[in-house]
């Protein structure tokens, strides 16, 4: 099984001299963000006792009318227009019956023919640039309940809390190509939606989680191949894990003169296989027909307007604005937009540093020593042990010359500590950096003159020795030496 990234860009696999490209479409469930279900007023909370948020409708009690919630239909359009997508002011809500031990209605509210939201797109930022996924349509649909499979006895229990719950489902046109570009598409998706509210995208607790269809052909041939969906696939890592076993085993197939069937497929975590769980059903299977229950829904202008008119700046927008306005590089914005609360730090950072600011050192700050302290110590941004207004101080320090970069590093440790002020810290250390020109050239003639034959050396061409005065300056200041300064005195006295 070799798997060859041709010209960086390329994911295909190899056969002899035959090269597969692999097709890959998502149809990516997101929980939207509510405080109530999609059609009652349960509680979505998560991690509640099992069956304490569930009403007679949930339960599918007969004769249990559902109530749309508007909340959810709101979200449902305001992920529609972060996607650049149609928004369809007539929508119509289906029964898709099928029977299953979680789902006691024994069919899911969902939207077949007339989603809320038809095609938009989403833009990848690749290596090698920039990369369009189409999205085919966005609809609103019910979660089904949870089976528990306790092993010990052998018994399953249904949890009925996330039953009712809305879900987007946002279906892809199959354009993406490998297992990096779900990678960028799935993080885009959630980096968009967590801009505007509509989503969590936390995928510990499902709120994201996606069927991955999966084909594979000859690369250059014009037709798709036969695709499998693997179902219900919850971490971005499983994902990929699951497209490079399954593309390989469908291009295994064909290599030995076989086809492929078209089937649904469960991704095995712990063995890294998929698996067949049935053969695909189709549309006709689940016997759609507009639920009798609720009206088909219509949306005026109005509040389509009302809602754009509450999007925020999202991703794309702001990385083009903080190339113009800070002149950061685009794979710097491109790191500072993906999360929504690192743009907020950041821009906090750059608002304190007031008039001077330093946009290099801001970013190679915020991306170098903060993140790796939240990684070390697993946090969100919003939690970071170092506010953006000390961040920022910290940064005008290094600018003003008040400190060198080394001993703000140090002066960092102890910020972490309870975000303390580094002025305050800088003046209990006596950290001041030593930028008297009087007092570091007294320091560098002494240092001269107890190293009197290396300076002669030096004067006689081993400039190599430069480093060595450098050094012992740096360390007779302890490190407060103004390093700038140190090089420009030591080179004019080295000289005398
Ligand atoms: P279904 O409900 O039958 O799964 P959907 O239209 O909801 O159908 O979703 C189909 C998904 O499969 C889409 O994401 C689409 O991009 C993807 N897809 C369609 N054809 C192929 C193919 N040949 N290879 C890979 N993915 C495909
Ligand atoms: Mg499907």
């Amino acid at each position: 099984m070799d798997l060859v990234s041709k010209e960086q860009a390329e994911y295909l696999i190899i056969r002899g001299d035959k090269e597969y490209e692999v097709v890959i479409g998502l149809e990516v469930h997101a929980q939207v963000t509510s405080n109530s279900k999609l059609f009652s007023t349960s509680s979505t909370k998560f991690g509640a006792e099992p069956n304490t948020q569930v009403s007679l409708v949930d339960a599918a009690f007969p004769g249990m009318l559902p109530v749309i919630n508007e909340f959810c239909v709101k979200q449902a359009i305001k992920t529609g227009i972060g996607l650049k997508a149609q928004i369809n002011k007539r929508s119509v809500f289906d029964r898709k019956n099928y029977f299953y031990a979680d789902l006691p209605q024994g069919y899911q509210i969902s939207q077949f023919k007339d989603p809320i939201v038809g095609e938009g797109k989403v833009i990848l930022d690749m290596p090698n640039g920039q990369k369009e996924v189409g999205i085919e349509r966005l609809h609103l649909e019910q979660d089904a309940g949870k089976s528990i499979h306790d092993m010990d006895p052998h018994n399953t229990f249904v949890d009925l809390n996330r039953s009712g719950v809305a879900l987007m489902e946002i279906v892809s046109k199959p354009d993406l190509r490998s297992p990096d570009e779900v990678n960028a598409y799935i993080k885009k998706l959630r980096s968009i939606m967590r801009y505007l509210g509509t989503c969590d995208g936390n995928m510990q607790e499902g709120s994201l989680r996606a069927d991955v269809n999966v084909s594979v052909r000859l690369k250059g041939a014009k037709d798709f191949g036969t695709r499998c969906e693997i179902k219900n696939v919850n971490s971005i890592k499983f994902m990929q894990m699951a497209i490079n076993y399954e593309a390989n085993r469908q291009v295994d197939l064909i290599e030995d003169g076989q086809k492929i069937d078209q089937e649904t497929r469960l991704f095995d975590t712990k063995k890294n296989e998929t698996r067949s769980m049935r053969s695909k059903e189709d549309a006709h299977d689940y016997r759609y027909f507009p639920d009798p229950d609720l009206l088909p829904l219509e949306v005026t202008d109005e509040f389509i307007d009302s809602i754009k008119s509450e999007i925020p700046e999202l991703p794309d927008d702001k990385k083009k604005r903080f190339i113009d306005e800070f002149k950061i590089s685009p794979y710097e914005a491109t790191i500072l937009v993906s999360d929504i609360e690192v743009a907020k730090y950041f821009e906090e950072v750059v608002a304190k540093m007031g008039n001077n600011k330093d946009m290099k050192l801001a970013v190679n700050w915020i991306t170098g020593e903060l993140f790796a302290v939240l990684n070390d110590k697993n946090l969100e941004i919003s939690q970071s042990p170092i506010s953006a207004k000390n961040l920022a101080k910290l940064i005008n320090l290094i600018k003003n010359g008040t400190i060198s970069g080394k001993i703000a590093k140090s002066i960092f440790e102890d910020m972490i500590n309870g975000d303390i002020d580094p002025q305050v810290i800088v003046e209990e250390k006596g950290l001041k950096q030593q930028s008297d020109p009087k007092a570091l050239e007294v320091l560098i003639e002494k240092i001269i003159n107890e190293n009197r034959d290396k300076a002669i050396e030096y004067k006689q061409g081993k400039e190599k020795l430069f480093g060595f005065f450098v050094g012992q300056v740096m360390k007779n200041s302890g490190g407060k030496a103004n390093p700038q300064m140190v090089n420009e005195i030591l080179k004019a006295k080295l000289q005398e």
